[in-house]
């Protein structure tokens, strides 16, 4: 089919192919575990549903302003004062289809032909895509050190005058890795002292195993922000990936523009989904007992699947998560001649065992595998009881 340089080479998102693999095989009557999932694997929280429900009654069915409802606007933007102190205001709040619709706005009206765009190794999966829609080159950042982590020094081996732009995503999708503050403050910093556009991906920030909230850039000094973008939403932390909700926040000159992009591209997010978002953000009382109870579960299933892994098939972790709900799993110890990248390797594990992962080539390292803690515990553990026991044969696909 003829179409345009504009989505030329973009392919479709590799985590929700596995997603449709694994219906499709389940229609076929094959069992499947499917840790490939990107989304909790829990009910949102009634009082949020029933606020959406209750505005659709009351006919809150139509156009809402660009940008969203004032108060959910105001209602996020108090929420980042009360957590971070942060001096937000509810006009830098872009309210939009989900926390990927505000990524998308965020680059295209951001990086253009001739950008390149910092992008840390291993990211999640649409963050090039995005980039190269924007017609701008995303440009791989690889720590040095050892961990997932980067650090200023990396960023300074590709550095040059044509880079626009740096992608953060803390807690991170897919190897759960946690930056400091002061991690942070280093790497912002330095993009500051460049005129470098920092988008921070912060959609996991409530998922966070050591405290109550992942550090975050708007925790850093308000000077360092003129040319921040944070996305955020309600998909991960309220269990809400279906209503499609998401934010950016931004100095409010940046979200005009944001907003101008949006009234062309989707107009607003859903108004349901707005109402029910607004009794997320509004109701802490209610809210944050909720997310508290979800993140305790995705925190029992790392510690259980951790130590099953170590028993079971020792070697696979490279490190461990301390937020989000996936763990980074390396691999390539087992390729050989028959199965040489990540993608076989899970082809390999679907086949043999019936368990659904994504490879790691999906998020930059083809060295690894994503499994996503999304699933009740007897399932992950005879997941990895599965994988354990695959393992101790040869790995190898069948030739046909
Ligand atoms: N950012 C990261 C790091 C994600 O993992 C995801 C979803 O998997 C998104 C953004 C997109 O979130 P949403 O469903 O709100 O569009």
């Amino acid at each position: 089919m003829h179409v345009s340089d504009n989505v030329r080479g973009i392919e479709g998102s590799a985590t929700l192919a596995i997603a449709a693999l694994c219906r499709e095989l389940r229609a076929q009557g094959r069992e499947v575990i499917d840790l490939g999932v990107g989304e909790p694997d829990f009910r949102t929280p009634e009082f949020i549903s029933a606020a959406g429900i209750a505005s659709i009654e009351q006919g809150f069915t139509q156009y809402t302003p660009v940008p969203g409802i004032m108060p959910l606007r105001q209602a996020i933007a108090d929420r980042i004062k009360g957590e971070t102190g942060h001096p937000a205001k509810a006009e830098g709040i872009v309210v939009t289809s989900g926390a990927k619709q505000a990524l998308f706005n965020a680059c295209f009206a951001l990086f253009g032909p001739g950008n390149r765009v910092l992008v840390p190794v291993p990211y999640w999966t649409s963050y090039p895509a995005l980039v190269q829609l924007a017609r701008a080159t995303p440009a791989f950042v690889r720590s040095s050190g050892g961990s997932f982590k980067i650090t200023t020094a990396d960023l300074d081996a590709h550095h040059g005058d044509d880079v626009r732009g740096l992608i953060l995503n803390s807690p991170s999708n897919p190897a759960g890795t946690v930056y400091s503050r002061d991690e942070l403050d280093a790497l912002v910093r330095w993009a500051h002292e460049r005129s470098v556009w920092v988008i921070s991906d912060e959609i996991y920030s409530k998922i966070c195993f050591h405290a109550e909230r992942a550090p975050g850039v708007l925790d850093l000094d308000d000077h360092l922000l003129d040319r921040v973008v944070v996305v955020d939403g309600a998909s991960k932390a309220f269990a809400m990936t279906g209503w499609r909700l998401g934010y950016s926040y931004s100095r409010p000159e940046v979200a005009r523009e944001l907003s101008a992009l949006q009234s062309h591209v989707s107009s607003n997010a859903s108004s349901p989904a707005q109402y029910a978002a607004l009794a997320a953000y509004k109701d802490e009382a209610r809210a944050r007992p909720a997310v508290n109870a979800m993140v305790r579960i995705f925190q029992q299933r790392r510690d259980k699947v951790l130590a099953q892994i170590e028993e079971q098939a020792p070697g696979l972790v490279a490190a461990h998560p301390d937020g989000a709900f996936y763990i980074f799993l390396k691999v390539d110890a087992f390729y050989n001649d028959s199965v040489r990248t990540s993608a076989a390797f899970c082809s390999w594990l679907l086949e043999q065992t019936g368990v659904a992962m994504v490879p790691g080539a999906a998020f930059g390292d083809d060295r690894y595998v994503r499994l996503s803690l999304a699933a009740p515990n007897a399932a992950l553990a005879e997941a990895v009881r599965r994988i354990g026991e695959a393992l101790k044969s040869p790995v190898a696909l069948p030739t046909t």
